[in-house]
């Protein structure tokens, strides 16, 4: 390819910029999603939800399918408890 021709140059150049940007705002977003994911992880470790205020017979929110107090209620007590060491 001859891009020693302006015009021709200026087209590539366009090209290559379109491409590029489209990666980019691919990549912002899934960026912009991890990021996301990562905001609701970290505010369920730093809220978890108190086990008193549950029902420990329903279904647990992980979506195991296991009733609340067969699956993360013991993990709950115990972050509960080292934050309360932690303060
Ligand atoms: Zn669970």
């Amino acid at each position: 390819m001859d891009t020693s021709n302006p015009v021709l140059a200026e087209v590539v150049e366009k090209h290559k910029n379109e491409v590029l940007s489209q990666i980019r705002a691919e990549y912002d977003a899934r960026a912009k999603k991890a990021a996301r994911a990562k905001r609701v992880r970290d505010n369920v470790r730093a809220n978890p939800q108190r086990p008193k205020g549950r029902n420990r017979n329903a279904l647990c929110y992980c979506g195991s399918g296991k009733k609340y107090k067969l699956c993360h209620l013991r993990q709950d007590q115990q972050t509960i408890r080292k934050m309360r060491v932690k303060a």
